[in-house]
């Protein structure tokens, strides 16, 4: 693959049929989340040849489309996938930024370790990133709250049927328009406490992001909806009384002493991005911020006594959601009409404005892409 001064060259095949303006026109007033993709995707593939060497190649921007598997491709079998998910924002004089793209791309490769899936430069990551928000410039959109959902993956695609990795890989992007993940104003969600399922376990892909691991979590999520809630909470795999994090959510907590307490990174919990920007952001507003184990029993007792005084959840797509209610067939902690707390919405507002470019970027975070 060529290399270029800006990093790798994606050949470029554009569409012939693009969304027309008015209808993306459309689209952009009310993307909801995941329901609409832009023109193009960024494809980069990976093989493996006859001496043992693999090697990236035919990096692409093509019509957004289909993709042609071989009905035998190892991820439609054994389910040889990760992914990421971030954002590319388009702050006020129009210019197009990322958000700490660079972590993405590293815990890809946590992820293709883990999953036996190659790894892939993160020049190339960033490269694909950018060309096709280049390509789809158009489907930043610009309201409050809104930015592009950018999904990387990658699947196995070799045709084969015997159980080991496969040989053959695509690295693909595409691109998605989103609002509001929970929709509207900034409400708290009511979270269920899956007690009959796990989303992880011990030597597991807990800590890698994998499709695997929300396929184990649908039913889970499904017994929330029909017990009337929003999302599920997962325990620790090893001691059911202390928490992990959400199907796809990091959870914090606001202590009385004005501290903020996660769960630690045990190996069965995902590092989010988010977490990790919530930790400093905390930091910088003079929070003291602690990682540590935290029970029902802490969550309970806590929500009862006054210690905790806000709970709230946080990944790419929903940012930073309050949680109301946390709940299971015997008892409730909290309430559905909690209002959204201060410190969560402090820290959510700092990390909003952050990526919106409103604020001085302290960190380094952003990255610009046009
Ligand atoms: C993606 C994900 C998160 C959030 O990660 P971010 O990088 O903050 O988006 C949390 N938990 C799980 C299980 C995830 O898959």
């Amino acid at each position: 693959m060529t290399q270029t001064a800006h990093g790798v060259e994606f050949k470029q095949r554009l569409s012939h049929r693009r969304v027309p303006d008015q209808e993306r026109a459309l689209i952009l007033a009310n993307p909801g989340f995941g329901d609409y993709f832009t023109d193009h995707t960024a494809v980069i593939d990976y093989k493996v040849d006859a001496t043992g060497t693999g090697g990236w190649a035919h990096a692409r921007i093509e019509p957004y489309g289909p993709i042609y598997l071989d009905p035998s491709a190892a991820v439609l079998h054994y389910g040889q996938e990760i992914f990421e998910g971030l954002k590319a924002y388009r702050h006020s004089d129009g210019s197009i930024w990322t958000f700490r793209p660079e972590a993405n791309a590293a815990r890809l490769n946590r992820s293709a370790r883990r999953l036996a899936l190659p790894e892939l430069p993160p020049a190339y990551f960033l490269g694909a990133i950018r060309e096709l928000v280049r390509a789809d410039r158009d489907w930043v959109p610009a309201g409050d709250g809104q930015a592009l959902y950018l999904r990387p993956f990658m699947i196995a695609t070799e045709a084969f049927l015997g159980v080991r990795p496969a040989r053959e890989f695509s690295f693909r992007v595409i691109a998605s328009p989103a609002g509001n993940y929970f929709g509207g104003e900034v409400k708290p969600i009511s979270i269920w406490i899956s007690r009959e399922y796990a989303r992880a376990g011990r030597g597991g892909t807990g800590a890698a992001k994998c499709g695997g691991n929300y396929a184990a979590s649908l039913v889970a999520q499904q017994e929330a909806e029909a017990n009337g809630c929003n999302q599920v909470l997962f325990l620790d795999p090893f001691n059911d009384n202390a928490i992990e994090e959400l199907g796809g959510m990091n959870l914090f907590f606001v202590m009385m002493d004005g501290s903020l307490a996660t769960p630690g990174l045990t190996g069965t919990i995902l590092e989010g991005v988010t977490r990790m920007s919530v930790m400093q952001v905390a930091k910088d507003m003079g929070l003291k911020v602690v990682e540590r184990q935290i029970t029902l029993d802490e969550w309970r007792d806590g929500v009862e006594s006054g210690q905790i005084t806000e709970v709230f959840a946080c990944g790419t797509a929903a940012v930073i959601t309050p949680i109301g209610l946390l709940r299971d067939t015997f008892e409730t902690i909290g309430h559905e009409n909690a209002l959204a707390g201060e410190t969560t919405m402090a820290i959510r507002e700092q990390l909003l404005s952050i990526q919106m470019g409103a604020v001085s970027d302290t960190h380094a975070w952003l990255t610009r892409l046009i």
